[in-house]
């Protein structure tokens, strides 16, 4: 590990004064993806700016009826809250199924969103990784790709985002805080991950310096009838080969509303905005889920390796779907 300097501000302002202009600097929160980066040399900062002393710790209502899960808050604190179990409980269940309890007792809610891709070649600097290194090649796509990408790729890179959170947080429709020496900002988590394309490098849109201070996520009335399931090759401390995170409403029969998040699946979580819309105000039967993921993954690209998942995700919606329905009902 390269030799690096470490502070620990106190205050949002200082944080980001200390990160400014210096693209060596990093943001560490629990350090348990970066830290492992940083052993491996595939990230090698030349500052850490410890953010876990910033008052951006908890969860609190937000005006409109929803939740704000501080930056820094820990995954076991969000997974565990009661009112994230009771209104939102697929976020919950997204984050126990990730990593292990110490990993979850170390992870942050901000770190968690800029974790990076697990793809083995991005942490094997003897392999070309246009991720890693842009423009060196993509060791994947002839390589070992089985747990790779079926949607959204492009020939620069067919690495998965790792996180099961963002899953779920893309399903409830959450908004990314964060603060620059410019002032306070948001976005939708949906605009949050830019496609791959051709710069695979480019994980997210936050501008250089930028820091996460919240995660919000919006009133619902059909978040509290979610649930996330996930596919991994272990029962534990395992990554996604697909996961899904649903919430539905039926109402004698109809559905008044559904949201899907596809995990496992593609370089950023996947709304299925086509599924949801086939599903809109149809019938809540297991034809119409079967129909409503066929559709979303008409769109699917397998790689020689891992056309199972088109399968397994098609099934997995219907599955969720279905235990939803039997459920609301
Ligand atoms: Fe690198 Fe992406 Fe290719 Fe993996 S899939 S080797 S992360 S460019």
């Amino acid at each position: 590990m390269k030799e690096f300097a470490y502070d620990r501000p106190a205050q949002v302002r200082e944080a980001l004064t200390l990160v400014a202009g210096n693209a060596g600097a990093r943001y560490l929160g629990g350090g348990t993806n970066l830290v492992d980066l940083m052993k491996s040399e595939i990230e090698t900062p030349s500052r850490l700016v410890d953010v876990r002393h910033l008052p951006l710790d908890g969860i609190h209502e937000a005006p409109d009826g929803g939740l704000v899960i501080g930056a820094t808050t820990t995954n076991s604190d969000v997974a565990a809250h009661p009112e994230v179990r009771r209104r939102y409980p697929a976020l919950s269940q997204a984050i126990l199924a990730g990593a292990s309890g110490q990993l979850r007792n170390m992870a942050t809610a901000g770190g968690n969103l800029l974790q990076r891709t697990r793809c083995a070649y991005f942490a094997d600097p003897s392999e070309p990784c246009n991720k890693r290194v842009p423009g060196s090649g993509c060791a994947a796509i002839t390589g070992e790709h089985h747990n790779h990408a079926i949607l959204g790729w492009s020939d620069h890179c067919v690495a998965t985002h790792p996180s099961d959170m963002a899953v779920a947080l893309a399903a409830f429709d959450a908004v990314v805080h964060y603060e620059t020496l410019d002032g306070v900002h948001e976005i939708p988590l949906s605009e949050f991950y830019p496609p791959v394309g051709d710069t695979p490098q480019q994980e997210t849109v936050l501008p250089p310096g930028a820091l996460i201070t919240a995660v919000t996520l919006p009133a619902s009335a059909v978040s509290p009838r979610s649930r996330y399931r996930k596919v991994r090759e272990r029962a534990s401390y395992a990554f996604a080969n697909v996961s899904v995170a649903a919430a539905l409403d039926v109402h004698e029969g109809t559905v008044r509303g559904a949201r899907i998040a596809l995990g496992g699946l593609a370089s950023r979580p996947w709304r299925a905005r086509v599924a949801e819309s086939v599903l809109r105000d149809g019938p809540g039967t297991a034809d119409m889920f079967r129909a409503a993921a066929d559709a979303e993954l008409s769109a699917a690209r397998p790689l020689n390796d891992n056309g199972y998942k088109v399968t397994l995700a098609r099934n997995l919606i219907e599955a969720v779907l279905t235990e939803l329905a039997e459920r609301t009902e």
